[in-house]
């Protein structure tokens, strides 16, 4: 909370295209609060490719600071191919992403796939199959493959090489994505699917055990159903609005949304938020918003880029951080609108005349 007592929001903008779709966001979060309708100290900081070439270091101390003190994160995007090259292995952009999700323990990764009307024929699968579609993946974010020990190269006895990655789930770290995803269950269709492969994985075996142990503890109003997750793949194109919410590990978290991203038609649109644990006394939780795409080098700095999966991602943080679910209608209204008036930018159009960043950012905040 900033000093005023108002909320503090810090904006990333990042590289590529990030300064240019957060501006976009930044527009829409001061319309409400010129128009009265919320309150917050809005604050900006560089991390990434940008930061690592200003100060030599992908998130310097002082950001992370500011971000361990504000009350939600707006990122845009971090990484260019420049950076591959020219950065140190541990001075890369995405470092910066990484250490922010480890230092402020976002372990809750959610990412809605929604097919707006106006999309609908952006889809790869059938318009029967995607439209109306809303679901949500939960993916535990920070433990499982990607962060277990042993890991690297082992010599073998005849000084040959393997890699060993690790995976492991603590108990712990199990049933705080378990619990976010059964609150969320509540407040939406009450149907969960957790996806494991709990029959040739201990931990896809334990996972399923602790899910339906806080099932029967705490939440038997909500309908769970235990999928193995390639079987969870395979449904995911076959027929995708069966599903809800998919509570899922690290991995398999990674390769789901990336599955539900494509069934919306565009990565331009996707939004996501990854959140800490909320504090019973004072209600705090950390929280970073971001697009689920990249700092898309290859149009940045034309001011070309699609601003929505930000705008939406801003609609999220109203939602979860602020429990302003007015405000994030009135945003997803806005752009569902703007869509439905054969408005696009490049990334969408079809045979739509594209629009700029800037101008799709007009848009939006007319429609509010
Ligand atoms: P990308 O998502 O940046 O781009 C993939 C394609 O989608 C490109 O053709 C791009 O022009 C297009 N695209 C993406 N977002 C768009 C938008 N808002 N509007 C219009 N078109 C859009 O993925 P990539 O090319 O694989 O990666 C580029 C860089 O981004 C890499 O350095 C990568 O490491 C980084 N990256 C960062 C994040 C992040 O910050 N969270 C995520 C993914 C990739």
């Amino acid at each position: 909370m900033a000093s005023d007592d108002k909320p503090a929001i810090l904006l990333l903008a990042g590289d590529g295209i990030g300064p240019e779709i957060v501006t976009q966001a930044r527009r829409v979060l001061e319309a409400f609060i010129k128009q009265g309708d919320f309150v917050a100290t809005i604050s900006d900081a560089q991390v990434g490719g940008v930061a690592w070439l200003e100060e030599g270091d992908p998130l310097p101390e002082h950001v992370l600071a500011q971000a361990k003190e504000a009350d939600a994160i707006l990122l845009g995007a971090v990484g260019a191919p420049r950076f591959d090259l020219e950065a140190p292995r541990d001075k890369r952009p995405e470092v910066a992403l990484l250490r922010l999700r480890k230092e402020l323990d976002l372990f809750a990764n959610l990412r809605p796939a929604k097919c707006f009307k106006a999309l609908v024929d952006a889809s790869s699968l059938k318009p029967e199959l995607v439209q109306g579609l809303d679901l949500l993946i939960v993916r535990e974010l920070s433990a499982g493959v990607y962060f277990g020990k042993p890991r690297g190269e082992e010599k073998m006895p005849d000084g040959s090489s393997r890699w060993v990655d690790t995976q492991a789930y603590s108990e712990a770290e199990i049933v705080r994505i378990t619990d976010v995803a059964f609150e969320l269950a509540r407040q939406r269709r009450a149907v969960l699917h957790s996806a494991d492969k709990a029959n040739v994985m201990e931990t896809g075996y334990f996972w399923r055990k602790i899910v339906s142990e806080r099932h029967k503890k705490k939440f038997s109003e909500v309908t769970l159903n235990h999928i193995l997750a390639d079987n969870c793949a395979m449904q995911l194109v076959r027929e995708p609005k069966q599903f809800d919410i998919i509570l899922t590990d690290n991995l398999f978290g990674d390769l789901l949304s990336d599955v539900a991203a494509m069934l919306t038609g565009s990565l331009g649109m996707l939004a996501s938020a990854s959140l800490g644990t909320r504090d019973e006394k004072s209600g705090r939780q950390n929280a970073l918003y971001e697009p689920v795409h990249g700092s898309a080098p290859d149009i940045a700095g034309k001011g070309i880029a699609n601003p929505l999966a930000t705008i939406l991602s801003l609609a999220m943080m109203l939602r979860i951080s602020f429990e302003r679910e007015d405000l994030a209608s009135r945003v997803e209204n806005a752009v569902e609108t703007a869509l439905m008036r054969g408005l696009r930018t490049a990334d969408i159009a079809i045979s739509e005349k594209p629009i700029s960043s800037e101008a799709m950012g007009d848009a939006i905040i007319a429609e509010l």
